[in-house]
C-alpha cells in the first residue's frame, strides 16, 4: 500500500485530497499545524491514516513528522506540498514579517518537507512530488505580490527539481488552482468573488474536489510520463 504525505490537510483543498486518496487505498498521513480539531476529525473519519502536527516552516519539526510517519508506513511515496498561507495588502504594506511568513510556509515548506522525504524515494528510486502553487503565481495578483512571488517560486521549484530527479525515477509537478471555494478565500467579499466567478468562462468556481481529483491523477501510475508540468484547473479563468 502506497503512502501519501499531505502537508496542511486539515483544512480545504488539503483535507479533500486526503479523503480521495483513503477512499482510493492510500495510507495516508494528515499533516496540520493549528487546526488540530480539523485534523482529528479528518482522521476519525478516513481509514488508513495519522494525524500529525507539524509547522512546515520549522525543519526540525517537519523531520520530526517524516521520521513518525516512516515509522507507522514505512516511508512516503507521495509527498503533497500544499500547506499555504495568503494575504492581501498593498505592496508597501508588506512588512519584513509578513513578507517571512508567506515565503517561510509556501516555499521554505515545500523545501523542508521534500529534503525530508526524499532519501526514502531515492532509495527506492520512485516518488511523486506535487507542489500546490497558483493561477496567482502565473499570472501575478495585486494586492498579493508576496503570495504571487512564493506561488511562482515553487514553479521554478517544480521544474528545476524535476530536471534533477528524473533520472531517480522521481517526477515532480504543480497544481495551480484557479479560485476554489475555501478559507483562504473566506475575507475576500463576495462583489469580488461574484466579479471572479463572472470571468470564469466555466462560470463558477472551483471546489476543493476539483483540485483534489487533479493532485490524485498526477499522483496516478497514469501520470507516470508526466514530469516538470503545470496543471491549472481554473475553469478556463486564464487561458
Ligand atoms: P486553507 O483552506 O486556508 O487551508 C490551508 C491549510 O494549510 C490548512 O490545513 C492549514 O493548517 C495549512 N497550513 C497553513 N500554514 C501551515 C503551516 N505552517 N504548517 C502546516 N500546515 C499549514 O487553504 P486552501 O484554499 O485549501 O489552499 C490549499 C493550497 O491551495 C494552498 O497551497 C493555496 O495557496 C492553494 N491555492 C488555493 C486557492 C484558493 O482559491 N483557495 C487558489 C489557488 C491556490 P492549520 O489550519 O492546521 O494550520
Amino acid at each position: 500500500m502506497e503512502t501519501v504525505l499531505i502537508t496542511g490537510a486539515s483544512r480545504g483543498i488539503g483535507r479533500e485530497t486526503a479523503k480521495l486518496f483513503s477512499k482510493n487505498g492510500f495510507n495516508v498521513v494528515i499533516n496540520y499545524n493549528k487546526s488540530e480539531k480539523d485534523a482529528l476529525e479528518l482522521l476519525s473519519e478516513i481509514k488508513n491514516a495519522a494525524a500529525i502536527r507539524a509547522d512546515v516552516s520549522n525543519r526540525k519539526e517537519v523531520f520530526e513528522m517524516v521520521e513518525k510517519a516512516n515509522s507507522i508506513f514505512g516511508g512516503i511515496d507521495i509527498l503533497v506540498n500544499n500547506a499555504a498561507v495568503a494575504g492581501q495588502m498593498l505592496f508597501q504594506d508588506i512588512s519584513e514579517e509578513e513578507w517571512n511568513r508567506i515565503f517561510d510556509t509556501n516555499v521554505k515548506g515545500a523545501f523542508n518537507c521534500t529534503q525530508a522525504v526524499l532519501p526514502n524515494m531515492l532509495n527506492k528510486k520512485s516518488g511523486k512530488i506535487i507542489n500546490i502553487s497558483s493561477i496567482w503565481g502565473i499570472t501575478g495578483a495585486s494586492c498579493e505580490v508576496h503570495y504571487s512571488a512564493s506561488k511562482a517560486a515553487l514553479i521554478g521549484f517544480t521544474k528545476a527539481l524535476a530536471k534533477e530527479l528524473g533520472p531517480s525515477g522521481i517526477t515532480v509537478n504543480c497544481v495551480a488552482p484557479g479560485v476554489i471555494n475555501t478559507d483562504m478565500n473566506s475575507s475576500i467579499p463576495k462583489e469580488v468573488m461574484d466579479a471572479l466567478k463572472e470571468e470564469t468562462p466555466l462560470g463558477k468556481i472551483g471546489s476543493p474536489e476539483d483540485i483534489a481529483n487533479t493532485i490524485f491523477f498526477l499522483a496516478s501510475k497514469k501520470a507516470d510520463f508526466i514530469t516538470g508540468q503545470v496543471i491549472s484547473p481554473n475553469g478556463g479563468f486564464l487561458i
